[in-house]
């Protein structure tokens, strides 16, 4: 054998980078089911149902292509528990002359893959993944490039639409402006999202798929998450179906609720593109084309376009960027000095407050929950509680069916727990309950009172901000962007500032 070509969970396409020049008369794929990429992390089952079933039908379409293929599926009995340990032994067994892989999604992979490599003698042809608009490298000398001046999203994509020539009229942005912010970010009426809110396609398991959740069920089952109402796209065919429903259905209302919140609503008009995105059965370049195109035939206004536009040209490379430059120091960053444990209803979504109760139950149903319950529910409680950010990150890489540390990683420690101390974030994203009141009517159901921050009916969130800000208001003192709130704590009495910290300790350690 000359090649084999490494395909990896997340590595589902044909036309992959480590498939050029393929041979199939000298050359084979290997693929291989193991049981530690389950519980390195305690993946959940929807998570460990999206790869498998991803990379099963993958397989399927390998084989019709005429590939040769060596795959190694979980429930056979001979299958190594861990990556390393079962390509070593292939490697033993067929022999070849170089191993080829596209750039994986996590640093600790492509170390493990580099060592097994390097102790059979053996050359690993590292390619570029070219599911990005953006390498590595040249993420590294915009930042190089930014010296001094600090790292911002904004900057690097607004960069990205002038090199790319997306959404612009010559050298000018489209309408005038680059970011339509302003004009996006409402919360719903009291009549909520309405009935007519567009519902996502969804995919009924096939036989593929229902084996791997009886596989998943008997191997895992007790690992977080449901997997009755699974019905992710999980073929190429499907994500451009889900895809094209979107942009048509969903993406002319996208900005103006992409902050909202509704109980019991998951989808709203979110994407629900991301899994397909990170397994690569859709590229970013055909999503963000599509949108493009859609704004300029004028079937989608601009500031949602540009707002869609911007999570995938702007953000989505952006914290690929921050991880491929600042791995694997990254990982361990505490810059907030956190410590307290994640709580263990994290895991069951059994808690009397309202709003985490609803993120996480729906999280582990689906699998899924859109940026602002990640960002300004779980997350925000998360930072504001002081949880150690290392199991803040493990329980972000477990339950999302999206969830690859090159995109998890940067967001939860970075942009959510402001571990990095500022590196993807201009300031922590600290908010009172009073900001998912005014986002949601999640605070008419619950037993607490959003705009209380001491007493028995103050809501926890509330109480915890304020103790946040008490806490930290030292190191963030030099932050321009923090100045409100610091200048709102400044007016607090030594006496309420005193019952804050009670109530908030009393809080995280109740007698
Ligand atoms: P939409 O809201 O419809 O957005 C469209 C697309 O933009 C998404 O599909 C996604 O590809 C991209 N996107 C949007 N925001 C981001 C972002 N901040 N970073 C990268 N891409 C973005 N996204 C993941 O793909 N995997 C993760 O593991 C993940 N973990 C996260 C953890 C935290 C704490 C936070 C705050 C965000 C995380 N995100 C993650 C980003 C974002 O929340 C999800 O991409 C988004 O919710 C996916 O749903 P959607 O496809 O409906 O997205
Ligand atoms: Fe969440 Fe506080 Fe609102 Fe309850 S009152 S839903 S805890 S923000």
């Amino acid at each position: 054998m000359r090649d084999l070509v490494l395909v990896l969970g997340d590595q589902l396409d044909l036309g992959a980078s480590a498939f050029d020049g393929f041979d199939a008369a000298q050359d084979a794929v290997w693929m291989a089911e193991v049981a530690g990429e389950s519980t390195h992390t305690w993946s959940s089952q929807p998570r460990i149902a999206m790869f498998l079933s991803g990379m099963r039908h993958f397989a399927a379409a390998l084989r019709e292509t005429g590939r040769p293929l060596h795959y190694r599926a979980l429930d056979d009995p001979a299958t190594r528990g861990g990556l390393a340990e079962q390509l070593r032994e292939d490697i033993a067994r067929l022999r070849p002359r170089r191993l080829v892989l596209t750039q994986p999604g996590d640093w600790r992979v492509l170390q493990a893959l580099r060592g097994v490599a390097s102790e059979a003698g053996l050359a690993l042809d590292l390619r570029e993944d070219r599911h990005f608009f953006t390498t590595p490298a040249e993420f590294a000398a915009h930042a190089a490039a930014r010296d001094g001046r600090g790292l911002r999203m904004e900057f690097f994509y607004r960069e990205q639409r002038e090199r790319l020539g997306i959404l612009m009229e010559g050298s000018r942005p489209l309408g005038g402006r680059w970011n339509f912010d302003t004009d996006n970010r409402h919360a719903f009426t009291p009549d909520g999202p309405g009935f007519d809110l567009p519902q996502p396609p969804r995919f009924a398991p096939d036989a593929v798929t229902r084996g791997v959740i009886a596989l998943v069920r008997e191997r895992f089952g007790s690992h977080p998450g449901r997997l009755d109402s699974f019905a992710w796209p999980l073929t190429r065919a499907q994500a451009l179906k889900a895809l094209d429903a979107f942009v048509t259905e969903r993406l002319p209302l996208f900005g103006p609720y992409q902050d909202a919140m509704w109980p019991g609503e998951p989808w709203l008009y979110h994407a629900q593109l991301s899994a397909a995105l990170n397994l690569k059965l859709l590229t970013p370049h055909e999503v963000v084309a599509a949108a493009q195109a859609a704004v300029r035939t004028g079937s989608v206004p601009l500031a949602s376009g540009e707002g869609f536009i911007r999570q995938i040209l702007g953000w989505r490379e952006y914290v690929r960027g921050i991880y491929w430059t600042q791995m694997p120091g990254y990982a361990a960053l505490n810059a907030l000095d956190a410590h307290e444990p994640l709580p263990p209803w994290y895991w069951t979504g059994d808690t009397d407050m309202a709003c985490l109760r609803d993120a996480i139950t729906q999280t582990l149903a689906h699998g899924y929950a859109h940026h602002i319950q990640r960002l300004m529910v779980t997350g925000l409680y998360a930072l504001l509680l002081g949880v150690e950010p290392a199991q803040v990150h493990g329980w972000y890489l477990s339950v999302y069916v999206d969830a690859v540390e090159w995109v998890e990683l940067p967001n939860t420690l970075g942009m959510s727990q402001y571990a990095d101390g500022g590196l993807m974030a201009s300031k922590p994203y600290a908010a009172s309950g009073q900001y998912i009141a005014r986002q949601s009517p999640l605070c008419r159901s619950c037993r607490y009172r959003p705009a209380e921050r001491t007493g028995p009916d103050a809501c926890p969130v509330t109480t915890l901000y304020w103790d946040f800000l008490l806490r930290h208001a030292a190191r963030l003192a030099a932050n321009p962007r923090m100045a409100g709130p610091l200048q709102q704590l400044a007016r607090l009495p030594q006496a309420e500032r005193q019952l804050v910290r009670a109530q908030a300790d009393a809080h995280r350690r109740p007698s």
